[in-house]
């Protein structure tokens, strides 16, 4: 067969794949029912809504979060409980309040960042909320080239010692949203220990899949914490968590863990926007969570349900893309995504013609700053939501749409 019988023969997979009127949305990385199901439990874990200390969890109160719920996540984070919060049925909005309080109040002992220009850095590809808070705070933004061991650091060591208007930057430690990289011990010891123009600097680093391995191999990422204390550095880094996707990605609990001083701070602000977060939601993960190793065997049952579809992705790449130069994916060991490389001006063609057949991806450019991919060439797969016959479907629609895309 010639080149152009083939490609014909791919314009003709594609019209037919049309005709089957599929109605998928991938665009976001959502845990599906069944991973849902895997927590239905903590409908039923609460046989009491006193706490440990006697607390009554339907009152007021608790800035902090509950004893029991900071000594779950300080065992799951490797964080002394004293240095972790509870609070929020979600992270971002603790990373977001931890921009906002920098920005108004300024970090402790420091000037409110909003008084000069702020800028962040963020690794590219990355995760497109994080890049929206800074979009919608007035923060600037400047892409870090992501690699196989985490980032270019030359670059990072060097803008952040020339220019204090970089106050902070985004960091995805472990499986990466959406390149699934994983950072290696010299990132993390050289993000800990580099000198910052800015004394304020805070890394943001956002241990969101912390426990969600695909490969029965579970990576393990050198504490941040412990890195930035030992630097010199103790209030460098905040880490972020939540149980979004190990128990209800609507209804989890979120933590921060960070030095004394930050903890401190925090918890001065915090106490100014609430009177306590939802602790009858604290202690029923706490019930139900119970701790590092029911985690554990937690996700490795999300492991189970996931890693199906991850590999029938990867087949259908393999199967259909395989030959196309410029092409290429990642494989990852964990997190939620699979990056899908185009050859460059086609992600955008791509991902129109994905929905036109009736796949909805994430907007192509929306793992960049201000959604733009300069070289328009990467695409965010999420093969959690749909079933696995569902996302063997969208898989090989999405090839066929990008071997159309290059064709055209
Ligand atoms: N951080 C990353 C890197 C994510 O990919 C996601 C969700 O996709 C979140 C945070 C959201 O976390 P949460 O539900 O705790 O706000």
């Amino acid at each position: 067969m010639t080149a152009a019988d083939f490609q014909s023969q791919h314009h003709e997979q594609y019209q037919t794949f049309k005709q089957l009127g599929l109605k998928l949305d991938m665009s976001r990385g959502k845990p599906a029912p069944e991973q849902l199901d895997l927590s239905n439990a903590l409908m039923a874990s609460l046989d009491s809504y006193k706490a440990a200390d006697g607390t009554d969890c339907r009152n007021y109160g608790g800035t902090i979060g509950l004893p029991e719920a900071r000594a779950l996540f300080g065992q799951l984070l490797d964080v002394p409980a004293a240095q972790v919060v509870v609070d929020s049925s979600a992270s971002l909005s603790l990373m977001h309040d931890v921009i906002i309080y920098s920005l108004l109040n300024g970090t402790p002992g420091n000037a409110p960042w909003v008084r000069e220009p702020v800028t962040f850095l963020c690794p590219v590809p990355g995760y497109d909320r994080h890049f929206a808070i800074c979009e919608a705070r007035g923060i600037k933004m400047i892409n870090i080239p992501m690699t196989d061991s985490g980032l270019d650091m030359d670059l990072v060591e060097k803008l952040v010692a020339e220019d204090a208007s970089i106050k902070g930057m985004w960091c995805v430690p472990k499986y990466s949203n959406p390149g699934g990289v994983v950072y290696s011990d010299e990132v993390v010891a050289r993000l800990a220990a580099m000198k910052t123009a800015a004394p304020d600097f805070r890394l943001m680093w956002d241990d969101a899949y912390r426990f969600h391995h695909l490969g029965e191999q579970k990576l393990a990422v050198a504490n941040i914490l412990e890195a930035c204390a030992q630097a010199g550095n103790p209030d460098r880094a905040i880490v972020f968590a939540s149980s979004s996707k190990v128990s209800w990605a609507g209804s989890g609990v979120a933590a921060l863990a960070a030095s004394p001083a930050n903890i401190a701070w925090w918890t001065k602000h915090a106490g100014i926007r609430s009177i306590g977060p939802d602790k009858i939601n604290q202690l029923r993960h706490v019930r139900f969570l119970k701790d590092l190793p029911t985690v554990e065997a937690l996700m490795e049952q999300h492991r189970l349900l996931l890693k199906p579809k991850f590999d029938a992705v990867l087949a259908q790449f393999e199967r259909y893309l395989a030959d196309v130069p410029g092409v290429s994916w990642t494989r990852p060991l964990g997190g939620y995504f699979i990056d899908l490389v185009t050859p460059p001006g086609s992600a955008k063609r791509t991902v129109a013609l994905a929905k036109e057949a009736g796949i909805t991806l994430t907007p192509a450019g929306a793992a960049f700053p201000y959604g733009n991919d300069p070289k328009d060439s990467h695409i965010r797969i999420a093969p959690s939501f749909p079933s696995l016959d569902e996302i063997t479907q969208a898989a090989q629609g999405i090839a066929l749409s990008l071997r159309v895309a290059l064709a055209s």
